[in-house]
């Protein structure tokens, strides 16, 4: 059996292509000094950890820094994630989450959609494994309720 560690062995070949390109090479990783957003997220059921750090500037993400540890799934969606949000603003990232939410869930999206998503789409190859689903949306969940509060701090 080859490729259990990352669970990826069933899964579409161009998927596996970039969820592995991410997962080696993971973008935005460098720390964000005196971030607006500093959150851990992890998901015990398969010990996926994930740091995401944030700048905002007035409700756009100015920068973002994540890291962590985990099974490819988890890490490449991290990485994903960090490429799509910055300059973007917390609607935008609201939007794509919700997007990737319904991806995973076997939902359609919209042409518009899957072109803001981009390679983010690789993500469906997910859905095959249904207990995988959690290590794929751990971070985006995780960084959108922490958006969500940062700006409902800033109005009030
Ligand atoms: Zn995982």
């Amino acid at each position: 059996m080859t490729g259990g560690m990352s669970g990826l062995d069933q899964m579409d070949d161009l998927y596996e292509v970039i969820i592995l390109d991410h997962y080696r090479s993971p973008r935005n990783t460098s720390a964000v000094e005196n971030p607006d957003i500093d959150l851990e997220v992890n998901n015990p059921f398969c010990g996926d950890e994930v740091r995401i750090q944030m700048k905002i500037d007035r409700n756009i993400v100015s920068h973002v820094g994540i890291t962590g540890r985990g099974c490819a799934i988890s890490q490449a969606s991290a990485s994903l994630l960090a490429e799509l949000v910055e300059g973007k603003s917390s609607d935008q990232v609201h939007g794509a989450v919700d997007s990737v939410r319904r991806l995973l869930k076997g939902e359609n999206i919209t042409d518009q959609e899957a072109d803001t998503l981009g390679d983010i789409e690789a993500l469906q190859g997910v859905r095959k494994f249904p207990v995988r689903i959690k290590c794929a949306l751990l971070s985006w969940v995780g960084l959108d309720d922490a958006l969500k509060d940062h700006i409902a701090g800033v109005k009030s």
